[in-house]
């Protein structure tokens, strides 16, 4: 089930449906924020996120069935470790293009080749393989170095949000001047997470 500020109520009913109908298992999963979807008044705020994170952790702990989350959650780790960065998984889209990741795949923000590395019309996939090697490496090294500058806020620790950032793709936030995700009002009360920088040399000496 995707979260947005219209279900945002129907998650407990949602895990009794899943229950009721045999289901092993929910997963949610944050909408990524676009200009569709801040036209329409979809997407919870950060710190509407968090509350709807920790209903679905008490769900969890009681539910009959498994309930899951997908990768997008707050994360007290900044270097989250999701498939895309542990080099497990890519996307195919239908097109036949490679990208990043399947939560930014044909993604309508801007900067939509941010991610692309490459068509298997054109190049192999043992090409496309190593091109997201590059990447993903270039991308953590760049994060490491940002968390060890004391660089992140507080929604950065929203993986995926992190993501559409670094990739340059939020540009569209300029015309939506209230959005919840905008940076300049963008604070979760009662959090500070900036100082992440012993993590990283931790998670540095590990790798
Ligand atoms: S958007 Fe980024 S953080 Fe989220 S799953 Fe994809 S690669 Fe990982």
């Amino acid at each position: 089930m995707v979260l947005t500020s219209q279900n945002r109520q129907e998650i407990g009913e949602m895990v009794e449906l899943g229950a009721r109908l045999g289901s092993n298992a929910v997963r949610f999963g944050h909408l990524m924020p676009t200009p569709e979807t801040a036209m329409r008044g979809l997407d919870l705020s950060p710190q509407e996120r968090l509350e709807v994170e920790a209903e679905i952790w008490r769900l969890k702990e009681s539910a009959p069935i498994l309930v899951a989350m997908a990768p997008g959650y707050f994360s007290e780790s900044a270097l989250f470790p999701c498939a895309p960065l542990e080099l497990q998984e890519l996307n195919l889209d239908y097109r036949g293009n490679v990208t990043l990741c399947c939560h930014l795949s044909g993604y309508s923000g801007a900067n939509d080749g941010a991610d692309f590395m490459g068509n298997l019309s054109e190049i192999s996939f043992t090409e496309a393989v190593n091109r997201s090697r590059a990447m993903v490496a270039a991308y953590l090294s760049e994060k490491q170095a940002g968390v060890a500058r004391g660089e992140l806020g507080q929604t950065d620790h929203f993986p995926c949000w992190y993501c559409l950032k670094h990739l340059d793709k939020v540009s569209w936030l300029k015309n939506f001047p209230n959005h919840p995700w905008d940076d300049q009002a963008n604070s979760i009360p009662g959090r500070n997470n900036d100082d992440a920088r012993s993590e990283v040399s931790t998670s540095s000496s590990s790798r």
